[in-house]
């Protein structure tokens, strides 16, 4: 079995190379980097602070894009065959992904998964389940950090020439994520404990709320494939009011129709609850709203999530 999809992805590579000389590919990249290829957003943010000058990065999921749903193009599939290294999530976020990481591994490429820089007690379960992981390891931002060290670890085994700038790189991003990470706990800060209660759209932020003692609620599960049952809207919307919440909050990569419901069920049981704002959550933002990296993105968060408590 594992020879025929072995001989599958050749064949599909061959396609492939192919295509590639179709798109001129090469004339794109810049030779004398490393080149690097990331999913989602978060990691390309990440793969440019640690990579510093001696990489050329190339984020294959667009800002908005929901990283569960994603599938790679034939325009994605080359990119990362012909990068020198591959850098993804794991933890199942990129679930439609799963065989190709698996395919380049199996031909030798470096390839990083954040995964592998956390410890098992680091992860955290999907809901109630016993067997899946929640992937939304990046709102803690103490895990983004051993992510930043995971990357340049594998930058650095990777290109050894430029070994100790990828250190300075992690060094001094480390510090400014740090920084980040106080942040978020003076802001947090400033709500009332029983005020921390979080309801979103789908279970994105458990890390946050575990880092940050936040009472998190997701309406859609931590997968954006399940719909939210009406079941579980109306179930929600008795907890807001029961506990008096005065905002709950859209994805920017998660269709607003189902916290729209929740608002609509909640508003049926006399009680008023606001859209306290956009929060990013499988996606960094954009440079328009002056999101357009991790850091910020974070920060806009915090900011949204505690200015609508309050
Ligand atoms: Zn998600």
């Amino acid at each position: 079995m594992k020879t025929i999809k072995r001989i599958l992805f050749g064949l599909l590579c061959s396609a492939f190379i192919f295509l590639a000389g179709c798109y001129n590919f090469s004339s794109e990249q810049d030779s004398d980097k490393l080149q690097v290829v990331a999913t989602t957003t978060m990691l390309t943010d990440l793969l440019r602070e640690i990579g510093g000058q001696h990489v050329q990065v190339t984020g294959l999921m667009p800002a908005g894009v929901d990283p569960h749903l994603y599938k790679a193009s034939a325009r994605d599939v080359i990119y990362m065959q012909s990068a020198d290294v591959v850098t993804y999530n794991g933890l199942e976020l990129e679930g439609k992904m799963g065989e190709i990481f698996q395919g380049l591994e199996e031909q030798n490429k470096t390839v990083i998964s954040l995964e592998n820089g956390l410890k098992e007690e680091d992860i955290l379960a999907a809901g109630e389940s016993t067997t899946s992981v929640d992937p939304h390891i990046w709102f803690d931002v103490e895990l983004w950090q051993k992510a930043a060290i995971e990357v340049a670890k594998g930058l650095s085994a990777a290109d050894v020439e430029n070994a100790t700038s990828y250190q300075a790189n992690l060094e001094s991003y480390l510090i400014e994520l740090e920084e980040l990470d106080q942040y978020v706990t003076n802001r947090v800060n400033e709500l009332p404990k029983e005020d921390r209660i979080l309801v979103t759209a789908h279970d994105a932020f458990s890390y946050f709320g575990e880092g940050y003692g936040f009472n998190v609620l997701g309406l859609q599960g931590l997968n954006t494939n399940a719909e939210a049952g009406t079941g579980d809207i109306s179930q929600l919307a008795n907890y807001i009011v029961e506990n008096d919440i005065k905002a709950i909050f859209i994805e920017s990569s998660v269709p607003t129709r189902t916290i729209e419901s929740l608002q609509a069920a909640t508003k049926a049981k006399g009680f008023e609850v606001e859209i306290g704002g956009e929060l990013y959550s499988d996606s960094l933002g954009d440079q328009e709203n002056n999101t357009e990296t991790y850091i910020k993105t974070v920060q806009s968060n915090v900011d949204t999530i505690v200015d609508a408590l309050k």
